[in-house]
Order: C-alpha cells, then sequence, then structure tokens
C-alpha cells in the first residue's frame, strides 16, 4: 500500500520542472493580488467581513465537537452515510472499500487537498482503479507526475509552452500553445470518463453542519460533473471545514472567491445534501462522507497553533509572499504550500519532521495582511520557531551539516569586512560558469540540493554599490 505523500519527496516532486517557475509564479501570483486588491476596494464593508469571518471560525474550532456532530446527524437524515477516519491510512482503506463494494474500475476526481493529503490516487491505482484527475489544473499536474504548486491553481508554475509540451508527450499528440485549444483537448479527453466513470470523489470547501450540506466552489464544470453523473460519490473532508450554517456561509463566499482569484462570486458554487432523493433527480444513488482527521485533534489543543484552521484555502496569502514568489511552491516540500503551508505543515506532520518551515519567512506581514479570516500567520510561525528550538529538536547539532557549514561561512563573511568584499568580488565569476540568463539552473552538490527544485537567481554584487550610493545622497541632502 502506498504511504501518504512524504515531506520533501524532491524525486517525485520535482522530476517535470521546469525552469521557468519563477517568471510564471510570480506572474499569476501579482495577477491574482491585483485582481484582489480591486474586488476588496470595491466592498467598504471588507474589514468588517474579515472580523465576522475570524469570529465565526474561531467560534468553529472552540466547538468543533458540537459541530461535528451536528453535522452528522444532518447528513445521516439527508440519506448519507458519514465515516470517521482518524488517519490518512483510515481514509484510504474507508474510500478502497466503498469502491470494491461498488465494483469500481474508475472513479473520477473534482480537486481535493484531502484526497492529496492521504495519497489517495496511488492507493486507488494500487488496488486496480484508475483514478482521473478533472480539474484542468490537476489533470495537468497529474500528467506531469508531480504534485501541487499552489492551493488554488496547482499548475501555476507552467506556462502554456510547457503544458503544451507536456500534452504533446504524455497524449501523443501535437498540442499547440494556445490556453483555448489546450482546454479544448483536456475536455475532450476527460468528457469520455465522466460518462463511463462508476465514482466521483471530490473534497470541501465547506461543511454546513445545521444542514449537512457540503459546498464546492470551482470555476470549472467538472466538479458538478463528477458529483452527479456517476452512481457513487465519496466526498473526504479535513473535519476543519465544517461551519454552523447558512448565514456562516454567505461571510465565506463573500470573503473566498474575492482573496482566492478576485471574482466576486466562483463560476460553479455547488450545495450538495445527501444523494439524489427520487429516480429521475439528479445526483448520486449513494453519498458517503469521509470526515478527515489525520492529527488536527491534536493542533487542536494548541491555542495559538490551531488558529491555523481558520483558513478558508484562498490562497492570497502565497500571492503576496516575497519567499513563495521567489521559491514556488514545491520548496515546501507539502501539498500546502505559501505561508499557510509553513504553519500547516509542522503543526500536521510534528515539528521535528517540518521544522524548516516556520523559518521560511521573512515576517513582513504580507500575508496575516491580505488574510480574509485574519489568521495571525507571523505570530503563528514565531510560535512554531519557539517550539522547535524548546521543545523539538531543531538545535544546531540536528541541523544537516551543509546548513552548519553554510551559516559558518556566513557569518565569518559578515563578521569581516574584506572576507565580504573579497567574496563579493569572486563570487560573480565562479556563478558564470553555471549562469543561465538571471538564473542558475543548476549548481553541483552541495547547492544542487537547493537547483534540484528551484533554480538560484545570480548574485550581482550590487547591494554594497547601492547602499555606497544611498549614504552618499544622504551627505548630499545634509
Ligand atoms: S491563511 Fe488566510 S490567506 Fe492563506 S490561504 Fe488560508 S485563508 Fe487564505
Amino acid at each position: 500500500m502506498s504511504e501518504t505523500p512524504a515531506y520533501i519527496d524532491f524525486e517525485t516532486y520535482t522530476e517535470h520542472i521546469p525552469d521557468s517557475i519563477p517568471s510564471a509564479v510570480q506572474q499569476a501570483t501579482g495577477r491574482f493580488a491585483g485582481l484582489r486588491s480591486t474586488r476588496v476596494a470595491e466592498l467598504p464593508q471588507w474589514e468588517d467581513l474579515r472580523q465576522i469571518g475570524s469570529d465565526i471560525r474561531l467560534h468553529t474550532i472552540e466547538n468543533m465537537d458540537v459541530y461535528l456532530a451536528r453535522l452528522e446527524s444532518a447528513v445521516q437524515a439527508a440519506g448519507g452515510y458519514v465515516h470517521w477516519a482518524a488517519t490518512a491510512e483510515d481514509a484510504r482503506q474507508i474510500v478502497l472499500k466503498i469502491a470494491k463494494d461498488h465494483n469500481v474500475r474508475l472513479a473520477v476526481k473534482a480537486k481535493s487537498m484531502a484526497t492529496e493529503e492521504i495519497g489517495l490516487n496511488h492507493a486507488l491505482q494500487d488496488a486496480g482503479i484508475e483514478a482521473l484527475e478533472t480539474d484542468l489544473g490537476e489533470y495537468i499536474i497529474q500528467l506531469a507526475g508531480t504534485g501541487p504548486s499552489h492551493i488554488i491553481v496547482p499548475a501555476v508554475h507552467l506556462r502554456k509552452e510547457d503544458i503544451a509540451d507536456l500534452f504533446s508527450e504524455k497524449l501523443h499528440i501535437n498540442a499547440p500553445a494556445d490556453p483555448i485549444e489546450l482546454t479544448r483537448i483536456a475536455r475532450e479527453k476527460l468528457r469520455e470518463k465522466f460518462l463511463a466513470a462508476e465514482m466521483g470523489i471530490s473534497g470541501a470547501n465547506f461543511m454546513v453542519a445545521e444542514s449537512g450540506t457540503i459546498v464546492m466552489v470551482t470555476n470549472e464544470g467538472n466538479g458538478r460533473m463528477c458529483t452527479t453523473l456517476p452512481d457513487l460519490h465519496v466526498a473526504v473532508v479535513g473535519i476543519d471545514k465544517v461551519i454552523p450554517d447558512w448565514e456562516s456561509l454567505t461571510v465565506f463566499l463573500k470573503l473566498l472567491a474575492r482573496s482566492a482569484t478576485g471574482q466576486k462570486l466562483s463560476t460553479y458554487t455547488q450545495f450538495i445534501t445527501g444523494p439524489r432523493q427520487a429516480e429521475g433527480e439528479f445526483g448520486p444513488k449513494e453519498f458517503h462522507l469521509v470526515l478527515l482527521d489525520n492529527g488536527r485533534s491534536n493542533v487542536l489543543k494548541d491555542p495559538v497553533g490551531r488558529e491555523v484552521f481558520k483558513c478558508i484555502r484562498c490562497g492570497a496569502c502565497a500571492n503576496v509572499c516575497p519567499v513563495y514568489k521567489s521559491v514556488g511552491g514545491f520548496a515546501y516540500g507539502w501539498f500546502i504550500s505559501g505561508p499557510i503551508g509553513a504553519i500547516f505543515a509542522p503543526q500536521m506532520l510534528g515539528t521535528p519532521t517540518a521544522r524548516e518551515l516556520p523559518y521560511a519567512s521573512t515576517l513582513c506581514g504580507a500575508c496575516a495582511d491580505v488574510c480574509p479570516v485574519k489568521i495571525p500567520i507571523p505570530t503563528i510561525l514565531r510560535h512554531l520557531r519557539r517550539r522547535v528550538a524548546q521543545g523539538d529538536d531543531f538545535a544546531a547539532s540536528t541541523m544537516p551539516a551543509t546548513v552548519r557549514t553554510a551559516a559558518g561561512l556566513a557569518s565569518i563573511a559578515l563578521a569581516w569586512n574584506w572576507v565580504y568584499r573579497l567574496g563579493a568580488r569572486l563570487l560573480p565569476g565562479v556563478m558564470s560558469m553555471f549562469r543561465r540568463g538571471q538564473w542558475i539552473p543548476w549548481a553541483p552538490y552541495p547547492l544542487s540540493r537547493w537547483t534540484k527544485a528551484r533554480p538560484l537567481p545570480v548574485f550581482t554584487g550590487g547591494f554594497r554599490q547601492w547602499w555606497q550610493a544611498r549614504a552618499r545622497q544622504g551627505k548630499e541632502r545634509r
């Protein structure tokens, strides 16, 4: 049986990553951040909405047991089945059993981070069941054999030229670098699968406790196809996605689309309450909801860290993060990247495993400024740094030798002016052997550990000149 995707599994994640990551990511995140600002500026009550959203999420986190019990009763009352999965393995086994009981050979999937979390596709494939991603971005990364590099735009690191090359290679066609044509190709491939699949698998953006409704917010019609055409629908959802009622939902729908893609409302907002109630209606005959814990209950015990569960997965924090924009999502080593990944992964996997992530931040606070539910990301990062330093094994002795050596060299260079100057003079010459334009796509070991995941920017050595010019200007002004 396949395991949950490993943390920092560079072999899997980086095999097909092109050199275009920085430019592709920067372009896309810049566009999303701009659209978000425009939409937010149109809404004078934005700050009030953020506060209400934050209050509702905090209230739900503090009373999660109550709302989950209410949700379970409501789903069952609507004719659905509820399964509790304490671990990723439990969740995989539950889905596999449902699939085997119904003789499923082909499953079509809507975008779902929870199924990424439990490595469901591999488990299904190991059991001889084809699992096909039908969200365009997920379809692309499934063809590429990588994980997602952004919460809402899984293939954000790829340009249309990269996708055309990928389609040509994997689908044995001559695909043009034209987004409309590429979408048409994917649509043609997927449509026949929707009709043939025996099972549809999805996640959910929210679960409304009062009515047992799962809510899916998408911009493609694939989610509706997956959850209405097959006779069997299985939704795998983290327990943190529960919200109290429909009134709460109206707040989150306003916050989510604006923060994620700069839309007033997403193209499709789908509400699913149990299976179809009568022959002739749309929807599956059977509906199963798998409620995934997988460590969430533990995180709930930490009064600071648990605010991570306020997250509505909009991705806005990644779009403004200077670290994410420079290194892309694969550098975070887990399926949730960006600032939210930096506070989510260490808590879910344990700080000894993902101990570097709380440090992968400048603490500039841009993420907290845009977060629609006011998650204090820098505060949680500092809290996790403290936990790593005090309670976990992030002492210098456990740092990899390469990091210790690099830190030692850096401290010498910064302590001795002449060493820094000499290094700054020599470095551009050394780098010129490896550079391609403004980037270094490959460097020898140990730097190859970095360049395997993303290119290094070229060191220009311009900082001292800039600093001296700035100092001169200051003197002249005085
Ligand atoms: S932490 Fe906030 S900004 Fe980031 S994905 Fe979650 S809700 Fe969006």
